[in-house]
C-alpha cells in the first residue's frame, strides 16, 4: 500500500482536509476512518459532507445510534459509525453494499465489521500529536492515486 501523511494543527485543518477530500471522491469510494474516540473522525466526515452539500452549515448529525446517516447530495454520501454495532446481522440490515453502489461511504470504527470492508478502501488513520493530529492516508491503486493527486494540488 502507498501512503501520505499530514499534520493537522487544529480542528480547522481537519475540516479543510475533509473539504479537500470532497473534491476528490467518487461514487463507490469507501473511506475508513481509524482513530480513538476524539481523534477527529467525525470532524473530518462533517467537513467532507458539508463540502459535498455545498453548504457549510449543513446539518450533520452523529450516526452513533442510527449507525448510518445518508445524504442526498449531488454525490450521495453515507456516513457510518459502527461503534455500537452489535452483530453481523445488524450490519447486513444497514445496507452497506447498496450505499457503496450509490455513493461515497465514510466509515467510523470500520474494525467492528472488518471482514465486510472492501479491499479497495482508502484508510485514513488519525492520531494525536501534541495539541494537533497526524493523519496517514493509505491505499492501493487508482483510488489512492486519484486522492493523492488531488490533495497535492
Ligand atoms: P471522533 O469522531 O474521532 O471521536 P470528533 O471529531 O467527534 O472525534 O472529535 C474530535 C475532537 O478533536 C473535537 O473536539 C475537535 O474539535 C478536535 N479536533 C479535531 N481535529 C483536530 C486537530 N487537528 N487538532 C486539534 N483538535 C482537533
Ligand atoms: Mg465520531
Amino acid at each position: 500500500a502507498r501512503s501520505l501523511e499530514r499534520f493537522l494543527p487544529d480542528e480547522a485543518a481537519t475540516t479543510r482536509l475533509g473539504e479537500d477530500l470532497a473534491m476528490a471522491v467518487k461514487p463507490g469510494d469507501v473511506l475508513l476512518l481509524d482513530g480513538d474516540l476524539g481523534a477527529g473522525k467525525s470532524t473530518l466526515a462533517r467537513g467532507l459532507i458539508r463540502a459535498l452539500a455545498g453548504d457549510p452549515a449543513h446539518e450533520v448529525p452523529s450516526p452513533t445510534f442510527t449507525l448510518v446517516q445518508s445524504y442526498d447530495t449531488p454525490v450521495p454520501v453515507h456516513h457510518f459509525d459502527l461503534y455500537r454495532l452489535s452483530s453481523s446481522e445488524e450490519f447486513l440490515e444497514l445496507g452497506f453494499d447498496e450505499a457503496v453502489a450509490s455513493g461515497v461511504a465514510l466509515v467510523e470504527w470500520p474494525e467492528r465489521a472488518a471482514e465486510a470492508m472492501p479491499a479497495v478502501s482508502l484508510r485514513l488513520a488519525i492520531e494525536h500529536e501534541g495539541d494537533g493530529r497526524r493523519i496517514v492516508i493509505s491505499g492501493d491503486g487508482p483510488v489512492f492515486d486519484r486522492i493523492a493527486r488531488s490533495l497535492a494540488m
